[in-house]
Order: C-alpha cells, then sequence, then structure tokens
C-alpha cells in the first residue's frame, strides 16, 4: 500500500519541489517568525527563499539631481526629494522597512517627510513592506486600482498568474488609486504613472525628470516585467490572454517612453548594477520580457511548459 501511494506520489509529480529560480515566486515562503523582541507584525520577516539575495544591504546612492536608491543589492526602492516633501518608490520585503528608513535618515532625510510611496505590484516582495513604511512616516500609499486591492487585501488577485504560490502580506490601509498618465506633482517634481500590465494586471511603472541645473534626466523606474507563473499556469488559456495582451501594450509603452535613466524593480533584470543609464535601457527591458514570454507560449504550445 505504502508502494502504491508512493508510486502515485511520484506519477503525481508531488515529489517535485519548485525550483526557486526565477524571480518573485512565493516557493517557500513560510508564515512569518518573530526575531524582534517587540514582535511587530508589521515588519515580520518573510521567509523567501531569495530574500537573502534580494535584500543584499546597499549603501544609500544618489542617482541623478535629488533622486536615489534607498534599497538593496536584489531589490529597488528609490527616494525622490522634490523640495515639498519625500517620494518613495516600492517597499520591498515587510522586513526591510526598518533598513529603507535607515537608508533615508543617512542620506539626511526625516522619514516623516515622506509624503507618498509608490508601488509598482501587488506582490509580497515589492509591497511587503508598504505597511511598516506607511505608519512610520504617515505617508499615503499610491498604486493602479487593481494594485491598490492587492495591497488593501495583503494578498496576490484571484487571476495572478502566481496565485497557486499563495502567499500573503501585511495589508495597506492607507491608498490613493491613480490612472495611466495621470500625474503626481509635488515640490518641484511631477511624477506620471506608468501602467505596464502583464507581470500583474495592476503593474505600474513611474517616471519623473531629475535635474542638475539645466541639465534633466528622465528616470524610469519600471515594474517588472517578467512573465513567471506558478506551474500549471497557462498564458495560452482564455485567462492568460488579457495578460499577454498587457504586456504587449507595457511593451509599446517601455519602447515609447523618454527613459534616460532606467531602474528596475528587480535591479538584474535591467543589466549590471543598480541601474541602467545606457541609452535604449527601457527598450532593452521590453525585449527581455518579450524574449521570456514568446519562449513560455511556446513551449506551453509545445507542451512543454511546467
Ligand atoms: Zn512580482
Amino acid at each position: 500500500m505504502i508502494a502504491m501511494m508512493t508510486m502515485a506520489v511520484a506519477l503525481s509529480g508531488a515529489w517535485q519541489i519548485p525550483l526557486p529560480i526565477v524571480e518573485e515566486t512565493n516557493t517557500h515562503v513560510v508564515a512569518g517568525t518573530a526575531t524582534t523582541p517587540a514582535d511587530d507584525p508589521l515588519t515580520r520577516p518573510i521567509a523567501a527563499s531569495r530574500a537573502a539575495e534580494w535584500l543584499a544591504p546597499a549603501p544609500p546612492e544618489k542617482i541623478f539631481g535629488t533622486s536615489y536608491l534607498v534599497g538593496f543589492g536584489g531589490l529597488s526602492v528609490a527616494l525622490i526629494d522634490t523640495g515639498d516633501g519625500l517620494v518613495l518608490v516600492d517597499g520591498a520585503l515587510p522586513q526591510a522597512a526598518p533598513a529603507i528608513l535607515a537608508n533615508v535618515r543617512a542620506l539626511g532625510f526625516d522619514p516623516k517627510d515622506i509624503k507618498y510611496i509608490l508601488s509598482t505590484e501587488p506582490h509580497y516582495d515589492h509591497g511587503g513592506g508598504l505597511a511598516a513604511l506607511a505608519r512610520d512616516s504617515g505617508a499615503t500609499v499610491v498604486a493602479s486600482a487593481r494594485g491598490a486591492e492587492g495591497l488593501r487585501a495583503g494578498a496576490m488577485a484571484a487571476d495572478d498568474p502566481q496565485l497557486a504560490y499563495g502567499g500573503t502580506w501585511p495589508g495597506v490601509d492607507r491608498l490613493r488609486v491613480v490612472k495611466d498618465g495621470e500625474v503626481l506633482a509635488l515640490g518641484k517634481i511631477a511624477i506620471t504613472a506608468r501602467a505596464t500590465p502583464g507581470h500583474t494586471m495592476g503593474s505600474m511603472s513611474w517616471s519623473w525628470p531629475a535635474c542638475e541645473g539645466k541639465i534633466c534626466k528622465q528616470i524610469v523606474f519600471a515594474s517588472s516585467l517578467n512573465p513567471v507563473t506558478a506551474d500549471g499556469y497557462r498564458y495560452t488559456s482564455a485567462a492568460g490572454a488579457p495578460f499577454v495582451a498587457g504586456f504587449e501594450k507595457s511593451y509599446r509603452k517601455m519602447n515609447a517612453l523618454k527613459c534616460d535613466i532606467l531602474i528596475s524593480a528587480h535591479p538584474d533584470n535591467a543589466g549590471e548594477g543598480r541601474y541602467n543609464a545606457k541609452p535604449g535601457a527601457c527598450r532593452a527591458y521590453a525585449e527581455r520580457s518579450r524574449g521570456l514570454l514568446a519562449k513560455r507560449l511556446a513551449d506551453e504550445r509545445a507542451g512543454n511548459a511546467k
């Protein structure tokens, strides 16, 4: 009986543990365990298999003008000083919030001056720290309508290609919804929301000018465009069609954007270093995703997809 059960399990593929090689899977996520003396539910670590790599410490760094990086070796978090308040982009994992705020302070800023935190997508690796960051700074989190739904719930949407991985994160209660093309003006900087669906239907990229004297560069903080799914998901199914169409829309958008400096939500998706200031960085970013999606679709059609 045991042998038969073993055989049945083996045939069903249940032995196969998903490999944590693709970005942003919830594979190996376990319930948060408190390691700090004062248990803070909003910064309880999510033990993702790639958390240590994503959160590799990195010093805060100026990009151009009054725009900075305050995140990590494997996850981007940006800080913009608008002259009349600060704006953060993305929040990494829950346990990352104290280090992000420490980086903000190390640059000489007060986290209480953070007015907005812009979100690229409702997943735990970019949105997990938003609740703690919003609480500690008093800032409002800004996202697309679909993004805000996920961030409020602290969970993936019912149509998310990675839904089967499961996992939740601290939900955000102070949210502002913006539409594609909407401009968020604060101080001397206007930040434009750029809907870039595909990885999730609520994914949003953000662009703004960074100036030094008369020289201005357009910075694009791009949401993840990685076509990564839980096993068994099919982009070639009816449920997958809006995602494929979303990716196509996002590629066109990334190709058309003025983009002098690309910050990718996962920096390793944008080439070497923490950001990419080479000409055509946003187009190359879109091309990388287009190639991955084409391969995935071909694998699905050939019956080779997991
Ligand atoms: Zn993601």
